[in-house]
């Protein structure tokens, strides 16, 4: 990396010169993590009191060599990380399976303690960086997945989840979300001729609520995942009525994915001192073809 003469004082200034010289950082991952925390106050997103954004392995303390973002820190990406050098692994969802890392009923599974080693033997660190990205405006998650559709230009303003586009049918938008994202497991419900332009997207989990709030005021809802017995039973009732015109379930890990590599190049802005790279989870899923 080249440093121009403005990057070259800030970096002086910051004693991070002899850092980048030397391909190593002093920075720990809790410094990371204080910086992230103290940006996002700018923004006026301050820290929860109750959140489960905090490091779910190894030493807060350890030195970073370079920094993961990743929808869900699963053992095929910590060893991936690994491979890559880089310590650090900033992820949205968690490590231990559910949604509060409690571990209480894992202390004699085979692979949990196989997680944890690989943690500690690699002296990798993990942190979650869920309710605080999600807080930040505009939401990284929804946009990062509009943008990955080509759909940017038409969000309805102020309002990340909702967008206007060019009117298709259901069938024409549902292809064209598979290819972009290059989703395997798909699913969707609704007539793939209805017409289609009112858009909501929630790539993570929705629940019924949010089916009760979005599918009557739009054509389709995007969502990461939904209970088959909430949401989509709602969705399905909702066309067999004719009040609604489609749902697409696009895979939790997968709709996320884009909304951590949005995380990356945020995080590149205001941790310049270490390398950051955007690992995708993918999906867990196949079907026969
Ligand atoms: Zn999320």
């Amino acid at each position: 990396m080249t440093l121009n003469r403005r990057q070259f004082a800030a970096f002086a200034s910051a004693g991070l010169v002899a850092d980048r010289l030397f391909g190593q950082s002093s920075l720990t991952a809790q410094q990371v993590v204080e910086r992230i925390q103290g940006e996002l106050a700018k923004v006026g997103v301050n820290w929860r009191e109750q959140t489960v954004d905090t490091f779910k392995g190894g030493d807060p303390n350890t030195p970073v060599s370079g920094i993961v973002t990743t929808v869900m820190s699963t053992l095929d990406v910590l060893r991936r990380a690994a491979a890559a050098g880089k310590n650090m692994v900033i992820t949205h969802e968690p490590t231990y399976y559910n949604g509060q890392d409690d571990t209480s009923d894992m202390q004699q599974d085979e692979l949990y303690l196989r997680k944890v080693k690989f943690i500690k033997d690699n002296g990798l660190v993990v942190w979650r960086f869920h309710d605080h990205w999600h807080a930040k405006k505009p939401d990284g998650m929804p946009v990062g997945v509009a943008k990955l559709l080509g759909w940017s230009q038409y969000q309805v303003a102020d309002r990340e989840r909702s967008y206007v586009i060019p009117e298709a049918t259901l069938g024409a938008v549902a292809k064209h979300i598979k290819s972009s994202m290059g989703i395997k497991t798909m699913r969707v419900v609704g007539d793939p001729a209805a017409k289609i332009s009112r858009v909501a997207i929630s790539p993570g989990y929705s629940n019924l609520q949010a089916a009760l709030r979005t599918l009557p005021n739009n054509d389709l809802f995007i969502v990461g995942e939904a209970r088959e017995w909430e949401g989509v039973e709602y969705a399905f009732d909702a066309m067999t009525a004719g009040l609604s015109k489609g749902l697409i379930v696009l895979g939790h890990t997968i709709a996320e994915d884009p909304g951590m590599d949005e995380a990356a190049d945020w995080l590149r802005g205001i941790v310049p001192e270490v390398p950051i790279e955007f690992i995708p989870a993918g999906e867990p899923f196949w079907t026969p073809a």
